[in-house]
């Protein structure tokens, strides 16, 4: 999937977390989580699942999102074969789905054991666990849309209560926020800016996308909102487009689908200006790069916490005295501290050549 979340990544994040987890449990590499907010079928889970580059999301016109998904990514090493992506639910934790269409209708199902079929919303999380060698290994949440009016099992006070599930997620500074606004729409409604700007006022977490650019009313279009003029927002909006419920019900494919949103901004004129701040691969991008300043903040503490893990190795080591060749314990531990004394520098002198880089 061109352009998705973890392609064009910063392999050294991935190295440098895979370090960690070989540490004490307590020495973590945190990229921050990204959740989705905005109205009921704004895109929220369309662009969730366009940024993973895999079709596993229930999404639809109706309320199709009705529990949060809180979707942990978990790269792995490539390995030859067709096995080389799958899902793991927490509720049926042990137990692999190799077929992303069987992850959906999981999704489905365990949504209608605790809500019911008629619409319920609940606050309690379905954990789902992707395993691949294209992703980044962090955390991404897919949420409820903000509805007003209650329909089927929905409590009279859905929107409040939506509304404060949803804040739970976005409140932590750490949260970025993919704050999704439809473009058929008028931008000055946007719950998806509502929300964001209640936990977010400055905007320096929360990132606008803006979908369904294909279906505006015509002679319409959202060049404003896309040169940043209309509402503005301190980190700027990303136009995309995304597939339509026919392409779902085609079974068009993601590859398809980026190849029809590269052809849409090519067909139309009026967003040539803007057109390099649009499409999935670009909010890739600027996810990327906030994941990059955000382990540049975090960059003088985990030094600290690298040079304090490489001090207990080393008295760990002493007490085993000159590590005798088979003892394996002492060989292990000698051979992550030299890959931690190599990743300390070598991530922090990746993080200042790349400062050059950044806009
Ligand atoms: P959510 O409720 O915010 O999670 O919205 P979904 O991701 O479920 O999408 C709602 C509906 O809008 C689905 O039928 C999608 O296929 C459709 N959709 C999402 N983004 C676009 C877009 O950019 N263009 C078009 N034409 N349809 C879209
Ligand atoms: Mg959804």
């Amino acid at each position: 999937a061109s352009g998705s979340l973890g392609e064009s990544i910063i392999p050294a994040i991935n190295k440098l977390q895979d370090v960690f987890s070989q540490l004490s449990s307590d020495v973590k590499l945190d990229l921050p989580q990204i959740a989705v907010v905005g109205s009921q079928s704004s895109g929220k889970s369309s662009v969730l699942e366009a940024l993973v580059g895999r079709d596993f999301l229930p999404r639809g016109s109706n309320v199709v999102t009705r529990r949060p998904l809180i979707l942990q990514l978990v790269k792995v090493q490539p390995t030859a074969g067709q096995y080389a992506e799958w899902g793991e639910f927490l509720h049926l934790s042990g137990k692999r789905f190799y077929d992303f269409d069987r992850i959906r209708q999981e999704i489905l199902a365990e949504t209608e054991r605790i809500v019911g079929s008629n619409k319920g919303i609940s606050e309690k999380p379905i954990r789902l666990k992707i395993f691949s060698p294209n992703v980044l290994t962090m955390t991404l949440v897919d949420l409820p849309g903000i509805t007003r009016v209650p329909v089927g099992d929905q409590p009279s006070d859905i929107e409040a209560r939506l509304r404060a599930m949803i804040r739970e997620y976005v409140r932590h500074p750490s949260c970025l926020i993919l704050a999704v606004s439809p473009a058929n729409q008028d931008i000055v409604n946007s719950d998806a800016l509502d929300m964001a700007r209640q936990v977010d006022p400055e905007g320096r977490r929360t990132i606008g996308v803006l979908t369904k650019l294909d279906i505006m009313d015509r002679g319409t279009d959202a060049v404003a909102v896309l040169k940043n003029e209309a509402v503005p927002l301190a980190l700027g909006f990303v136009g995309v487009v995304l597939r339509s419920q026919e392409d779902i019900a085609n079974r068009r494919s993601m590859a398809d689908a980026r190849g029809a949103e590269r052809a849409f901004f090519e067909a139309h004129p009026e967003y040539l200006e803007v057109a390099s701040q649009c499409g999935v691969g670009h909010l890739a991008r600027v996810l990327n790069t906030l994941l990059v300043e955000h382990i540049r903040g975090l960059l003088p503490s985990l030094r600290q916490r690298i040079e304090e893990a490489v001090t207990s190795r080393r008295r760990e080591l002493a007490m085993y005295g000159d590590a005798p060749p088979g003892n394996s314990s002492a060989a292990r531990g000698a051979l992550l501290l030299t890959i931690l004394d190599s990743y300390a520098s070598r991530f922090s002198a990746m993080l200042d050549g790349r400062s050059e880089h950044m806009p």
